[in-house]
């Protein structure tokens, strides 16, 4: 009870303690002021289809940065943008030596994306900075928003750039390289030019943090389609990433007989099913080819030589693993009977990343406590937490998809969703971040 009396500044000190802690337990975001920064966001980089491209460190990103660091003055914060151009803006609480409370998502998309993958994370947590403030609530810790570079990797690969040199899982200078898709553009050049290069040291090591959260939508239909409110992931499942090529042989598609073909895209075309059935068949888990490219892609011309990736997720890395080990067996069948050459490479491993398990109990809690429908569930997409969940305490905060759609100009969350969603962000700060 003292510590929560301690929140309040000395315009609330002539309440009474029970007056105090309803006044706490009461308070909720502004709902039309998030709606309206959200809007405000789906203005810069909008398409016809009222989605968004805003990739990073492009023109449009640049605009973006512009608007957060001056809605974050506004709230009084001190901004600081280091050499990656993740922006931090940042309220001091009673006791910075306790380390701070950290949340926040990235501002950038997909080319196109929609208007809340990462954004709402980012805006709710200004929507709380806000609501925090005008209350006169101090806090006993630090409380930091942060925005993290390129964590789409759309232009610039890999995803999670700006979080993943931040936790050390890559230097500066191998990121500043990057070339574009098109392989022209740098990497740091760009950031560089839309004047979001900072000085400060990209590394967790230069900060004192206590915990994580991140606000997200769920982009996939769990929550949606059950019709509940709140989503706890308990961690992002496993992912491992593998390019195969096959060469067959080509040939005039005419005068050649259909026996004794080598046709590489034939064999490739069985391996989607196996690696469809395998998914299937292991359950707990999921198996994607989403990359082929088919040579020489002619219509007269069978094809000799095809290149494809599977990505395969699962909360328990054994078993993706195992999934992987029968996929590749079947693979090994299909291209010694259609003639083909096979060759595989492991090209990416994460291991599955369960988040910190009090957070992630706090956020069910607060859920229940404010009457939310709340689902237990996992992550199958990574973000800009998988990478800061290895350095602190992490956990996220999920809310529905309409149809389970993301990554595309349609996606959609209903602002009740935001609402709901930024106040379990609210009370789990505003707990956290009076721990003592
Ligand atoms: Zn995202």
């Amino acid at each position: 009870m003292a510590s929560n009396c301690s929140l309040l500044n000395p315009i609330h000190e002539n309440l009474i303690i029970g007056e105090l802690l309803m006044l706490f337990d009461d308070l909720r975001i502004n709902k039309a002021r998030l709606q309206n920064t959200l809007e405000e966001s789906a203005r810069i980089g909008k398409t016809d289809k009222n989605g968004l491209i805003r990739c990073a460190v492009t023109d449009e990103d640049k605009i973006g940065r512009d608007l957060l660091v001056k809605w974050y003055k506004e709230c009084g914060c001190e901004v600081i943008i280091d050499e990656m151009g993740n922006i931090f803006a940042k309220r001091p609480g009673k006791n910075p030596s306790l380390g701070a409370v950290l949340s926040g998502s990235h501002f950038d998309t997909q080319k196109p994306g929609g208007r809340f993958d990462g954004i709402l994370g980012v805006l709710g947590a200004l929507e709380v900075m806000r609501t925090i403030n005008e209350n006169g609530i101090e806090l006993e810790r630090d409380f930091i928003i942060v925005d993290w570079t390129n964590e789409e990797g759309g232009w610039f690969a890999p995803a999670c750039m700006g979080s993943g040199v931040w936790a050390g899982n890559h230097t500066k200078e191998w990121a500043y390289a990057r070339k574009d898709r098109d392989g022209y553009a740098v990497f740091g050049e760009e950031l560089e030019r839309i004047g979001y290069k900072g000085s400060f040291p990209a590394s967790h090591k230069e900060w004192n943090i206590y915990a994580a959260y991140e606000l997200h939508i769920e982009q996939g239909p769990q929550l949606w389609k059950e019709n509940i409110q709140i989503g706890a992931p308990k961690g992002i499942l496993c992912l491992h990433w593998y390019d195969i090529w096959l060469e067959g042989t080509a040939n005039q598609v005419g005068p050649t007989p259909m026996a004794g073909r080598n046709d590489a895209l034939l064999a490739f075309s069985e391996m989607n099913i196996v690696v469809n059935n395998v998914a299937h068949q292991m359950g707990n888990m999921v198996g994607t080819v989403g990359e082929i490219q088919n040579y020489p892609n002619s219509r007269n011309i069978i094809p000799d030589k095809v290149h494809f990736t599977v990505d395969v997720r699962s909360w328990d890395d054994d078993h993706a693993l195992k999934a992987w080990e029968m996929m590749k067996k079947e693979f090994e069948i299909i291209a010694e009977r259609r003639g083909c050459i096979l060759r595989t490479e492991e090209t990416w491993k994460v291991a599955h990343a369960p988040f910190d398990r009090e957070l992630y109990n706090r956020v069910v809690e607060i859920s229940e406590q404010l009457n939310y429908s709340c689902k237990r569930m996992v992550s199958g997409a990574g973000h800009d937490m998988s990478e800061i969940n290895q350095v602190t305490r992490g956990a996220m905060i999920f809310v529905p998809s309409v149809e389970g759609r993301s990554h595309v100009e349609v996606e959609e969350t209903p602002y009740e969703d935001c609402e709901r969603g930024t106040n379990v962000l609210l009370h789990c700060i505003l707990k956290t971040a009076n721990e003592v």
